[in-house]
């Protein structure tokens, strides 16, 4: 099967446990303006097959160590879902940490639960149509995705990333409670990300404007986005 890998290298801890080889894969579903990787939203056309990805993978096994493995991300990994799925597959049977790191929106995602050791989940937005207008695309299967895994999964990773004038708002942190309280179990997990213009001159070098503006939050902002997550027993790691 084919594979578009936009990049690839090793991350400490960033991206799941240890020291991990990190697999950008290329295309998303979304288009975030806020994306710090803009050239991994395009479709992909160049490809390799998974079968030289697994050996490369499994030749960088020494690398691998405090409990690393093999982080897919993107881009949305699971855009590329069958070749995602073989490698994940031949991955556990080797013997091989996996973690993905996903925008959320994909149906099939919970197929991959059982292959996967650790699961990292955007959870951008609850209100689907503010989702929508930002993104294109709504928040109803991600949360069924966020419910799946939270039944499912002993250890579950959420990440917000806060932004001011789509999700940073006091009325969104409560809307936030509302949503994840009914399930948060205590093996999950809340990372808020700050919001920066990292992807800013990717955006310009190509050729597209960058649309985010006044997105920073205040400290006061995320003080208190934080601390109304944290008294609905959530528990919280700051970014
Ligand atoms: S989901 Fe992630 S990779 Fe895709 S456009 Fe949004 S920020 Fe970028």
């Amino acid at each position: 099967m084919k594979i578009a890998v936009l990049q690839k290298g090793f991350n400490y801890s960033q991206d799941g446990p240890g020291n991990r080889l990190v697999l950008h894969l290329q295309g998303c579903n979304l288009h975030c303006p806020w994306c710090s990787n803009p050239e991994s939203m395009a479709a992909a056309t160049a490809f390799e097959e998974t079968e030289e990805l697994l050996a490369f993978a499994l030749r960088s096994r020494p690398m691998m160590f405090d409990g690393g493995g093999v982080t897919f991300t993107g881009g949305e990994p699971t855009v590329q879902f069958d070749a995602l799925k073989e490698m994940l597959t031949a991955l556990k049977q080797n013997g091989v940490s996996t973690c993905i790191e996903t925008n959320g929106t994909n149906a099939r995602l919970p197929e991959l639960f059982d292959l996967i050791d650790f699961l990292i989940m955007d959870f951008k937005h609850w209100n689907s149509d503010k989702l929508k207008s930002f993104t294109g695309v709504g928040s109803e299967t991600v949360l069924a995705n966020l419910r799946a895994a939270a039944d499912r999964r002993e250890q579950l990773l959420v990440r917000i990333p806060l932004i001011n004038g789509f999700n940073a708002s006091a009325d969104d942190a409560k809307g936030f409670v509302s949503c994840l309280r009914p399930f948060w179990h205590d093996g999950m997990k809340l990372e808020v990300l700050r919001y920066h213009e990292y992807g800013k001159d990717k955006w310009e070098k190509l050729g597209k404007p960058y649309q985010m503006q006044n997105a920073f939050v205040t400290d006061e902002q995320f003080d208190s986005f934080c601390s109304v997550l944290s008294s609905g027993s959530i528990e919280l790691t700051r970014t």
